[in-house]
């Protein structure tokens, strides 16, 4: 690990500042399972597509109803030692930024300032007609004085918030609807087939352009909208870094790759690197 940590560190002060692109891995700490285990794999069933969500009212009943029971832990999660470390290397410069994969608001709430949510962000719901948008915890209470919740001591639980729960609590479910004009409500997020917004694609190429560098992070890059920035650095002549526990589909366009305990190793340096900043600091 000691050697995993000075080469760690040797890159991080190497080619500052890096851009960091974050996925699932790096919030299943703060108890947001990832979508996908090691190898890549679906883990429970399919979230949904969409454009199930678009034009399936069954789907979206269905998506409400494991979602209200979902929310409440996703809301009180909190950033996990990734998070902070990503918000310290950004204080301390040596990362630009950060485009992240996850919808859960953390790397924010870690303290990081330039933060690119390519997937947009669950604590916000849209409404497909007018373009209102509520927040998700207004929208939560609304469902939970709707409908009759029942009690789960143990869901399981997907980074959109989704959750697994029986058949039955289906039927009498009230989906959520636009408070200024009754429409369909979505949340703020690209579901599996939707399309990440071209500013928010654009905005990232800008962050990569600035930075000298890309570091990967919790993620298997087994979705595109995350891969292709990956290609995008590696083009440019930019080194590519990857910290994540199993394959990636980036792993042939790396220059190193750390896959054993890597938010540790993360979380080390950083620690190393605040320190020296304050011995300087310090005179
Ligand atoms: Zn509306």
């Amino acid at each position: 690990m000691s050697n995993s940590v000075d080469s760690l560190l040797a890159i991080l002060k190497s080619g500052a500042p890096w851009v960091a692109l974050t996925g699932a891995g790096v919030s299943a700490a703060s108890g947001i399972p990832t979508y996908r285990d090691d190898s890549g794999t679906w883990l429970g069933s399919q979230p949904i597509q969409h454009d199930e969500f678009i034009t399936d009212a069954g789907k979206r009943t269905r998506y409400w109803s494991r979602s209200v029971l979902g929310w409440p832990r996703v809301s009180a999660a909190t950033p996990n030692t990734a998070h902070k470390a990503l918000a310290d290397l950004e204080g301390l410069g040596a990362l630009s930024g950060i485009i992240t994969q996850n919808v859960d608001r953390l790397h924010q709430q870690a303290g990081s300032q330039r933060v690119i949510d390519l997937h947009g962000r669950l604590d916000l719901v849209r409404c497909l007609q007018c373009s209102l948008v509520e927040k998700r915890d207004t929208v939560q209470q609304w469902l939970e004085a709707h409908n009759a919740i029942p009690q789960h001591d143990v869901l399981t639980i997907r980074p959109d918030g989704d959750a697994d729960l029986p058949e039955c609590f289906l039927s009498n479910f009230k989906p959520p609807h636009c408070q200024a004009c009754n429409g369909t409500v979505m949340p703020e997020v690209v579901f599996f087939g939707g399309t990440v917004p071209s500013s928010t694609v654009q905005a990232s190429y800008e962050l990569i352009d600035e930075s000298a560098g890309m570091i990967v992070l919790g993620s298997s890059l087994s979705v595109y909208s995350g891969l292709r920035f990956c290609r995008y650095a590696v083009g440019k002549g930019k080194p590519l870094i990857i910290l994540n526990q199993g394959h990636t589909r980036a792993d042939d366009l790396c220059q190193q790759k750390f896959d054993i305990e890597p938010f540790s190793l993360l979380a080390q340096c950083t620690k190393q690197m605040v320190h020296a900043h304050q011995e300087r600091l310090n005179g």
